[in-house]
């Protein structure tokens, strides 16, 4: 009814790991529940991809009028990126599901944890089971072919450290289907078809073929068939005691962010502003995003710790990159992360256990990557250029029919006179890479010359 405030038994603030899971089971137990997420809808191809798409919807800067996938987070000493939209971190997370080691369920002077790892194992297998989480399909082609899988597995093998293949929450084409291949159908909050992985390498920044196995595909569908009302580009601002013992909840509607999607996914008013009421209020915003709401409601919250907000540590990740390796990884081929190498605390520097793991990443990196290699090769051309001169005949005997130079048959057509250093395979190798070489030279100086 007009002017009636909406009233649920639990609001749950943001759709990533701790909301969707929480907006779903709570659903399935019969509690009316509204979920309120920021960020939009990412179905199926929504991504953005190009340097314009990249500018208007890549970034989360709602006073700037950009309502895009990634939330920059700045602080002196600490920076984080995290992910708007419907699923949270999960549309740009690297889709690993790993269970904490059994051993690190610390219980000592120094860290007590509150559970054990065999209260959580029925909720482990519950969510492997739910996000389709299993190791990569690697015992069957073309995934055993992935180069950067096969380089750590390799690599630690060589090093003498235990791999594995960790679960990881994709879809792969089954047995006889290729990559690509399209999924069963099955219904979910997008109402789009999805395809099986292509080993794109894209897995952190969204999959345009729904092959990852999303919180919008997996937790939030299920919600949303329980009953759970989900409303995107519904910022929380507001959380206040309620007269009655509940909660007020306010809201903030990003009006044109809301563009082009599903109405079932949406607010359905076009009011700035909204309060609704709850029973229970679940605050699962993120880190940032959940510290920041409790700290700008301070005045109506006065329980509050004054340490909300200290003490903050970034994860434990450390991103290398690696160069000079014995063959090409192909960073872009399979998805971000495939295999996992356990440096256990006798191997480890610091005593303390870390893992190791494969790091892929879209084709457009490749680009940086290979011209980062630019450099070196240009250094190996100049000396191979220098060999060539230093072998090649005086110019009165050359042939006058030789081709024009910048012609692409000008390297084909020239031979190298014999090296007294290799033998005459090894030659045969060096003269093509050499003559590949000398004639993109050549290429790109008549270019020049024509410009
Ligand atoms: C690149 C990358 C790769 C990662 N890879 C892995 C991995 O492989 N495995 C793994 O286990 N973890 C991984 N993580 C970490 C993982 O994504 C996070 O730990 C996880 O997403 C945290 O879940 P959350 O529910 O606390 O918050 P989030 O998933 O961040 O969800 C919070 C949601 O709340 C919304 N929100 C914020 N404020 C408001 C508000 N005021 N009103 C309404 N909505 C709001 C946000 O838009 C967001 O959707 C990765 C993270 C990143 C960035
Ligand atoms: S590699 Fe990642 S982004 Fe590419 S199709 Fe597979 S899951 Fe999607």
């Amino acid at each position: 009814m007009a002017g009636e405030v909406e009233s649920f038994d639990v609001v749950v603030v943001g759709s990533g790991f701790g909301g969707s899971v929480t907006a779903c089971r709570l659903a399935e137990a019969g509690r009316s529940v509204l979920l309120l997420e920021r960020g939009r809808p990412w179905p199926p191809g929504a991504f953005p991809r190009t340097p314009r798409e990249t500018r208007s919807d890549g970034f989360w800067r709602p006073g700037a009028g950009l309502f895009g996938l990634w939330d920059m987070w700045s602080f002196s000493g600490l920076g984080a990126v995290v992910s708007s939209g419907l699923g949270g971190g999960s549309l740009i997370y690297a889709n690993v599901a790993l269970r904490k080691d059994a051993e690190t369920f610390a219980d000592d002077e120094h860290e007590h944890w509150p559970v054990r790892y065999e209260d959580l194992e029925p909720h482990y297998a519950a969510v492997e089971a739910m996000q389709g989480a299993r190791p990569y399909p690697h015992d069957r082609e073309p995934y055993a072919s992935t180069p950067k899988t096969n380089a750590l597995l390799d690599g630690a093998r060589r090093a003498g450290l235990d791999a594995f293949l960790p679960n990881i929450a994709v879809s792969f084409a089954p047995d006889g289907e290729p990559p690509g291949a399209p999924l069963p159908p099955a219904p979910n909050v997008h109402d789009a078809p999805r395809h099986a992985c292509r080993l794109c390498g894209e897995c952190i920044v969204g999959c345009q073929y729904g092959a990852k196995n999303t919180l919008d595909y997996t937790y939030l569908s299920a919600a949303r068939s329980a009953g759970a009302a989900i409303r995107c580009c519904c910022e929380a601002t507001l959380l206040a005691p309620g007269d009655d013992g509940g909660w007020r909840v306010g809201y903030r509607q990003h009006l044109t962010a809301k563009a082009g999607h599903r109405a079932e996914l949406l607010d359905p008013t076009d009011e700035p502003e909204r309060e609704v009421r709850a029973r229970s209020v679940v605050l699962a915003a993120g880190t940032f995003g959940s510290t920041r709401l409790l700290l700008s409601n301070r005045a109506s919250l006065p329980r509050l710790s004054p340490r909300l907000g200290t003490g903050f540590s970034s994860n434990g990740d450390l991103l290398f990159f690696v160069r000079g390796a014995d063959r090409a990884l192909d960073p872009s081929t399979g998805p971000t992360i495939t295999a996992t190498a356990r440096v256990d605390d006798r191997h480890s520097p610091s005593g303390r256990e870390f893992f190791l793991q494969d790091a892929g990443a879209p084709t457009g990196s490749e680009w940086l990557w290979q011209a980062a290699e630019l450099p070196q090769d240009l250094w190996r051309l100049r000396h191979r250029v220098r060999r060539q001169h230093a072998y090649a005949p005086p110019a009165t005997a050359r042939s006058p029919t030789r081709p024009e130079t910048g012609s692409p048959g000008a390297c084909a057509a020239r031979r190298r006179p014999r090296s007294p250093r290799h033998g005459p395979a090894r030659r045969r190798r060096d003269d093509r890479a050499t003559a590949r070489e000398i004639c993109r030279a050549r290429l790109h100086a008549g270019r020049r010359r024509h410009r």
